[in-house]
């Protein structure tokens, strides 16, 4: 399957690869484009992607939440190296 704009299909290994670069915005726009063009029709990996998405923003909120205990921050830190 290809598109006329030459953005290439990949496939879920290729997704998952990218997934936390895509997360952390350091994917290359065209990069970005292949993702997106994959979540289109790929519900698993739109599903983790989302998971993946909101686990970033629970981190980045916690770690700029000063009333949010230590030791959570500390687990949601862990859970986002992942
Ligand atoms: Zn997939």
């Amino acid at each position: 399957m290809k598109d006329n704009d030459g953005v290439q299909m990949i496939d879920c290994k290729e997704a998952e690869r990218r997934l936390h670069r895509y997360v952390d915005r350091e994917l290359s726009d065209h990069e970005v484009v292949e993702v997106q063009r994959h979540l289109e029709v790929c519900e698993n990996c739109r599903m983790r992607f989302r998971f993946e998405a909101g686990l970033r923003r629970l981190v980045k909120n916690a770690a700029q939440n000063e009333s949010a205990p230590q030791s959570l921050r500390e687990r949601i830190r862990r859970l986002g190296r992942r």
